[in-house]
């Protein structure tokens, strides 16, 4: 998307954006991000972030801002889930939200469908090469890692690299989800400013911040965070990575893809056998939305076998996956979800060139009939 200008900031000071939206009554309300406590021991779980609604600028002490960039949310939660189901969508309200560019592409999505009313977001989009699943759970066989030690994380090209408390750094072999690894949008489709680590070094206290709209420009200002002009060096080295992440992205989606298509029917309807009907794709989607989930309703009826259930589930959402991955990610039984839906999508995009969470513009080829009629009662 166009910028208009881009910083270096202080990693410590992107939560003083966060209080001035408040502050100056930009936004009513900012969905922000906390480190779970254990109730046991009183520490912070580093590694399990969960979206909160803030409402004050005193609510807001710090911001995990590297654990939300290299972990995401933990499990089914999103930013752009969260604020549809405890936000109502922005329509009562305005609300600020810092969002994955997948989430972006849901905002879009669910503004489509009425869900959601982009004219009350403020958002600041993360660019990112995508999120890593279970670390706290990976980390067990890291005997020597002492994990309390560590102060930042990032994702590099060897994994996942961390900060420890004496400067020290340590590198696992932890990759981004199946989904991310294949994901080549890694840039927000919408967003009034963005934030990014790529192309910065671990040990730099700084991100860069892109302003994207006069909004997001009147916010910095209005904040009063210093902000640094990005150095030709700096600038070249994060557009360098982001084109070399999202090439390694284009050849791994064409891998993969090409290895699915080449399965037979009965071999792809073979691992929707696998399917528990537990329910947790539809949970972890941004874009499932139905209150009454006809599909769960089934399933407790016991109306319903589970390829029919997956089936139904991924014809429901087929025109409006963004591609997030929640749904392969919060798959106990490890599904091959979010190369069905990739593979589906590259197929819409040529047949009906539709491209779920691309433009605010266009509608989706399956529901646009039923969204214009919803115009039509609204007029
Ligand atoms: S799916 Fe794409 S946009 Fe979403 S977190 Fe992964 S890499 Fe980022
Ligand atoms: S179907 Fe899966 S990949 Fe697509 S938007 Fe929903 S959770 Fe994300
Ligand atoms: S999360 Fe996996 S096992 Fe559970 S309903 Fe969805 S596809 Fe089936």
């Amino acid at each position: 998307m166009d910028t208009k200008a881009e910083y270096l900031i202080k990693e410590t000071d992107f939560p003083e954006l966060l209080k001035a939206l408040l502050k100056g009554g930009t936004v009513d309300k900012v969905i922000g991000a906390e480190a779970k406590v254990s109730r046991k021991t009183g520490e912070e779980d580093r590694f399990s972030i969960s979206p909160v609604l803030w409402e004050k600028p005193e609510d807001i002490e710090k911001f995990p801002l590297s654990n939300l960039i290299a972990y995401g949310f933990s499990r089914t939660d999103s930013a752009s889930k969260f604020l549809h189901e405890k936000a109502n969508g922005a329509k009562d309200g305005k609300i600020a939200l810092v969002a994955r560019p997948c989430d972006t592409r849901a905002l879009i999505e669910l503004n489509k469908l009425r869900q959601v009313n982009l004219d009350n977001l403020f958002i600041i989009a993360l660019e990112d090469r995508g999120i890593t699943l279970n670390v706290s759970r990976e980390l067990r066989s890291e005997k020597e890692l002492d994990t309390s030690k560590i102060v930042k994380e990032k994702i590099t090209d060897d994994g996942l690299l961390f900060m420890l408390e004496d400067g020290k750094t340590k590198q696992v072999d932890i990759d981004v989800a199946d989904n991310c690894a294949r994901c080549v949008r890694k840039d927000p489709v919408i967003a009034d400013l963005s934030v990014t680590d790529i192309g910065i070094p671990i040990d730099s206290e700084d991100v860069i911040l892109k302003v994207h709209t006069n909004k997001g420009a009147d916010l910095l200002e209005a904040s009063g965070v210093k902000t640094q002009d990005l150095s030709d060096d700096i600038k070249s080295s994060h557009e360098e990575k982001m084109d070399e992440i999202i090439k390694t992205a284009e050849e791994r989606r064409a891998k993969d893809l090409a290895e699915w298509e080449a399965l037979s029917q009965e071999e792809k309807i073979e691992q929707l056998k696998k399917c528990t009907m537990c329910g947790m794709c539809i949970r972890a989607c941004p874009v499932c939305y139905c209150v009454d989930c006809i599909l769960q309703k089934k399933r407790k009826d016991k109306a319903i076998d589970n390829v029919t259930y997956q089936l139904t589930r991924i014809a429901h959402d087929a025109d409006r996956c963004v591609e997030c991955g929640s749904c392969a990610n919060n798959c106990p039984m490890d599904l091959p979800l979010s190369l069905i839906f990739q593979s589906l999508n590259e197929k819409f995009e040529e047949k009906f060139k539709y491209k779920a969470g691309e433009s605010t513009e266009d509608l989706p080829f399956r529901s646009a009939k039923a969204i214009k009629e919803m115009e039509l009662e609204k007029a």
